[in-house]
């Protein structure tokens, strides 16, 4: 049985290593100069849309496949969902629950990173902690000051005022709420992710309010939230039969025994 796992995410690199009796490909799409090492087969870059996944799926004899990819990398999950249906696959979408706000938290929903690029009010400090991808629409706001963070350094526009830090997660609630207090943050920018919490956390104990881009609506589909939950629906997958070959030779092997 090869499985094929979308992924990026930490819960895809999980589920790679928890997957200890299938055979895993990991499937990235090379945003990460340098990304964490995996068990399994790794192939980097993109399918070619939604045919070339289905081609990928066949040639490659993949018979099952788990779409772990970010909650907001939108086009993939539709290309797997379209790709499952061209190449009869079984999908599973593993996707981690999004947040939802507590006692204290002073949050403003929007539906989009242009939306929450106008949410941040002029004159204000703001935590951009979005990743690089999505900066495009904060370059034209010369009347707010930005600290961007994302894993490695942004090469599109970004605003006029603005610092860079590089870094990746997870971080503690005590180091996110420091680095507020040391630039004089005023509000934070996420998405909805999901997964570790400790700048929302930060936030919520220092009073900040914090735009919070809503997910993009995902494919149709089984879906679970936990790696757990994922690896249970691998095992339940029905194995493929051996061939007629492999199993005369293990009467074969069992004959001489
Ligand atoms: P996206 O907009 O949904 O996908 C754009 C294109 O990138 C896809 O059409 C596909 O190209 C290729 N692609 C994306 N994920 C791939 C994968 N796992 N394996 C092979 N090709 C892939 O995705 P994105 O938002 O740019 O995110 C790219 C990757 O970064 C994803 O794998 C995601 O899990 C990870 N990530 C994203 C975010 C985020 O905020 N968006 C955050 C953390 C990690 P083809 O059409 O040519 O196949």
């Amino acid at each position: 049985m090869r499985v094929l796992i979308l992924g990026g995410t930490t819960e895809a690199a999980a589920l790679a290593r928890a997957l200890t009796d299938v055979e895993v490909v990991t499937s990235l799409a090379g945003r990460t100069r340098s990304p964490a090492a995996l068990p399994g087969q790794v192939r980097i870059g993109g399918f070619g849309g939604a045919q070339g996944l289905a081609q990928y799926l066949d040639a490659e004899g993949i018979g099952a496949l788990v779409d772990a990819t970010h909650p907001f990398a939108a086009r993939i999950s539709a290309n797997a969902a379209e790709a499952a249906r061209l190449r009869p696959t079984p999908r599973l979408m593993l996707v981690r629950p999004e947040w939802t706000p507590q006692s204290g938290d002073r949050w403003t929903m929007v539906p989009g990173i242009p939306a929450a690029s106008d949410a941040v009010p002029g004159g204000a400090r703001a935590f951009l902690a979005i990743g690089r991808q999505d900066l495009a629409p904060f370059a034209g706001r010369a009347d707010a000051w930005f600290l961007i963070r994302s894993v490695e350094p942004p090469d599109g526009p970004l605003p006029l005022h603005h610092s860079v830090i590089t870094a990746r997660g997870p971080f503690r609630v005590e180091d996110e709420a420091a680095l507020l207090a040391e630039h004089r943050i005023d509000v934070l920018v996420a998405k909805n992710s999901g997964g570790d919490d400790a700048k929302l956390a930060a936030a919520r104990r220092l009073g900040i309010p914090a735009v919070l881009v809503e997910r993009p609506a995902l494919p149709e589909g089984e879906r679970v939230g936990t790696v757990e939950e994922a690896v249970r629906w691998v095992q339940a997958l029905p194995r493929p039969r051996r061939g007629r070959g492999a199993g005369a030779e293990g009467n074969e092997r069992q004959r001489r025994s």
